[in-house]
């Protein structure tokens, strides 16, 4: 849970897993449903997948007893990786092996004045060797935890604590910056020397050292480590969703969700119908695009014009820039669901917010509640009017609303 996420926002959301799954046995048996129900607005939801998939592992194939070593860990069990392996085997089984995180590669090229792109292989492979020789062989779990701490709390990306850092007697890119100042304080009073870089090792295609081209930068200090290699810019999508909403019991809304593939990016989660578009579609495009996709939730054509725009909903993920065209449409009736389409339901909002539903299709029924305020609001009132009438006309509950089939259907002759 705690990659790429902060410990405030697991806290939650790690005691709800621990007191329903309190032991492995009783995770192998949860289905991906409940665990993506659970994991909801955590983001990166494989991760939630793949611990179910490696719980439901160790059972049924590892007798259920966990692999003891990084190399076990790392080859049995799906969705560990280098990282987790190392945590795990030290932390949990004291296996004398290091880890490597973020705030590891901070500290270590700090440490070293590691100047080279900190993703290159090079590098990568120089920070494990270095974290498996520094470990500590008799408390390997508390070393590698205090060194992770050291980045998060000290050893930060910006204005690091290096007054108050236990290890800067070590560290060669505080020593510097100390050899910096005293250079600078020496030619103040006129007694400057020169000062060799510390860091400075002598061959010219180092795959450690900064680039030529990017020299060490006074301004910057010990932030002159580590260095990265500009970062892609993330893909930009853009995707039309649906609002499918009627009035259930009691005029209360509900509204049509369905599955997502149990494979792929928020794999089994669910959403209103939705629909990849090509980058700079018209709008009468994007409309019949839709309009066609739930075509094959209601078996019938939806006109396009049918359809109200309702706004934009951006939301980023790690490595995508996700537009969603929000639309909505109202549905006096029922949809008769079809099972061989994927899994669909209608529901109401609190049941929308406690389903498997990701942050992104959330604010897409924010983005609705707002429109319809609008719509409501007393400026408005003719409209709402005509609206509530519409959407109760014909359909008391249960049983007797009509079917979206019939909805739909083009009007017969007089
Ligand atoms: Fe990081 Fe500063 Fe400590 Fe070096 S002295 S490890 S740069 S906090």
């Amino acid at each position: 849970m705690l990659q790429q996420t902060q410990v405030a926002t697991v806290i939650d959301y790690y005691i709800r897993w621990m007191q329903k799954w309190p032991t492995l046995q009783a995770l192998a048996q949860a289905s991906l449903e409940e665990v993506n129900e659970l994991w909801a607005g955590l983001g990166y939801y494989s991760r939630g997948k793949r611990l179910q998939e490696a719980a439901r592992k160790v059972v049924s194939e590892l007798a259920g007893r966990m692999p003891r070593t990084a190399e076990d860990l790392q080859k049995l069990l799906p969705g560990v990786g280098r990282y987790t392996a190392g945590a795990i085997a030290s932390i949990s089984y004291g296996q004398a092996t290091g880890v490597v995180d973020g705030n590891v590669i901070r500290v270590l090229c700090r440490l070293r004045c590691v100047g080279a792109d900190s993703s290159s292989p090079a590098v990568i492979d120089w920070l494990w060797d270095m974290a498996n020789v520094l470990v500590d062989r008799s408390r390997p779990g508390d070393f590698n935890q205090a060194l992770m701490e050291l980045g998060a709390t000290v050893c930060v990306p910006k204005s690091p604590l290096c007054g108050e850092c236990p290890v800067k007697q070590h560290c060669q890119a505080w020593r510097r910056v100390e050899k910096d100042l005293a250079f600078a304080s020496q030619k103040l009073f006129g007694k400057a020397a020169p000062v060799p870089d510390v860091e400075d090792c002598g061959l010219g295609d180092c795959p450690l050292c900064p680039p030529a081209t990017e020299p060490w930068d006074s301004s910057l200090g010990v932030t002159n480590f580590p260095r990265k290699a500009a970062k892609k810019p993330p893909r930009a999508m853009r995707t039309a969703t649906c609002v499918l909403e009627r009035r259930g019991c009691h005029q209360a809304p509900e509204y049509f969700i369905v599955q997502r593939p149990s494979s792929g990016l928020l794999a089994g989660l669910w959403e209103f119908p939705s629909v990849p578009l090509a980058q700079d579609l018209q709008e009468e495009k994007e409309r019949e695009e839709l309009a066609d996709h739930l075509q094959a939730w209601t078996g019938r054509p939806v006109a396009a014009k049918g359809l109200q725009f309702i706004g934009e909903v951006i939301h980023i993920f790690s490595h995508i820039h996700q537009t969603y065209v929000v639309y909505s449409l109202h549905l006096d009736g029922d949809v008769t669901l079809d099972p061989a389409l994927s899994p669909s339901r209608w529901v109401t909002e609190d049941e929308f917010r406690a389903s498997a539903v990701s942050t992104a299709m959330k604010k897409v029924l924010k983005a609705h509640g707002k429109q319809r305020r609008k719509e409501s609001s007393p400026v408005k009132g003719s409209k709402r009017k005509r609206g509530a009438k519409a959407l109760g006309a014909g359909s008391p509950c249960p049983g007797t609303q009509l079917s979206l089939r019939a909805f739909l259907r083009a009007p017969k002759g007089p």
